[in-house]
């Protein structure tokens, strides 16, 4: 596997939705890349023999440009072009057909929840919530691959399990269950939908019990430590090889997110200490440090003793 497997260009911050757990604020919303910007992080994306290319944002499918990007990713050699989306823009056929027909074959769609009044909610956009199903629905019958992302918050963590039944009868295989970072419009709403790990941790793991039972093809999970959930810490300490391009930024993801996480005292206790890199900081400005229990037992040395 080359060193960087996914590279995910941010390719700006304005989005169609403005959903509250979101960790950009509103007033990054201009701040975009210019086509050729774009053009040229493709290039060197293809140099690098990165496997994967992903767009995202911002909401990339509301960029004029779009079409035009994929085609060019397509181009130069990418077999997997991934698009991180809100899944309205998908809800017309046609243009569903278009970036498909450019070179898009993997969808990532955020679904916040089952039901339309939890999801628009969020999102603060009444009515996309049948957009976004709309768009799932779309690209399923045109048989490429959808992934949902899910960000757990206080309003929808309680639905977990059904909101991915409901997914699991739209054809959906693959799930990435993602626990917010508290910055931007999240940290602005924290009141609204904070809630801790512990707290949402028992929906989390009957959302996963559900997804082992049906065999899906990948339920995954993103920021949550060991502590939480040690049963799937190979899931969270493994590299994600990826790198993010934004507008004025290169960086590998495994160095962003360390460097946004924090070693606590307790940590010391840990069998997961010599390969954790601790808890988000934002996480401990919100909740505490207090729920952060250390896992006894043996150090674990390395990745390989978690398989
Ligand atoms: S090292 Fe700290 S943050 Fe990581 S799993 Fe252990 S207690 Fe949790």
């Amino acid at each position: 596997m080359p060193e960087t497997a996914l590279v995910e260009l941010l390719v700006g911050f304005a989005c169609n939705n403005n959903c509250k757990y979101c960790s950009f604020g509103t007033e990054t919303r201009n701040r975009n890349r210019k086509t050729c910007e774009i053009k040229q992080s493709i290039l060197e994306a293809a140099k690098k023999k990165a496997e994967i290319i992903g767009f995202t944002g911002g909401e990339p499918t509301i960029r004029r440009d779009i079409i035009e990007l994929v085609e060019f990713a397509e181009k130069h050699g990418f077999r997997t072009i991934r698009i991180q989306t809100n899944g309205r823009m998908l809800s017309n056929k046609g243009f569903a057909r278009k970036i498909i027909s450019a070179g898009a074959n993997y969808f990532k769609i955020t679904v916040n929840a089952h039901k339309a009044k939890i999801h628009d909610m969020l999102s603060q956009v009444p009515g996309s919530f049948s957009q976004t199903i709309k768009g799932i629905k779309n690209v399923k019958s045109m048989n490429r691959i959808v992934e949902v992302n899910i960000l757990v918050n206080k309003q929808n963590y309680k639905f977990l399990p059904q909101t991915v039944k409901f997914l699991i009868g739209l054809g959906i295989s693959q799930f990435t269950i993602i626990y917010p970072t508290y910055i931007g419009n999240a940290f602005k709403n924290k009141e609204e939908i904070a809630v801790s790990l512990g707290e949402a941790v028992p929906f989390i793991r009957e959302a996963l019990r559900i997804a082992e039972d049906y065999n899906l093809d990948k339920a995954v999970t993103v920021n949550i430590p060991p502590c939480f959930l040690p049963e799937r810490a190979s899931n969270e300490l493994n590299s994600l090889k990826t790198k993010v391009i934004g507008p004025e930024f290169s960086v590998h993801l495994d160095e962003k997110m360390k460097k946004e996480k924090v070693k606590l005292p307790q940590c010391k206790k840990c069998k997961f200490s010599n390969l954790c890199p601790g808890i988000r900081r934002d996480y401990v400005k919100v909740f505490g440090a207090k729920d952060v229990k250390p896992v006894p037992g043996k150090k674990i040395a390395s990745l390989k003793d978690l398989h």
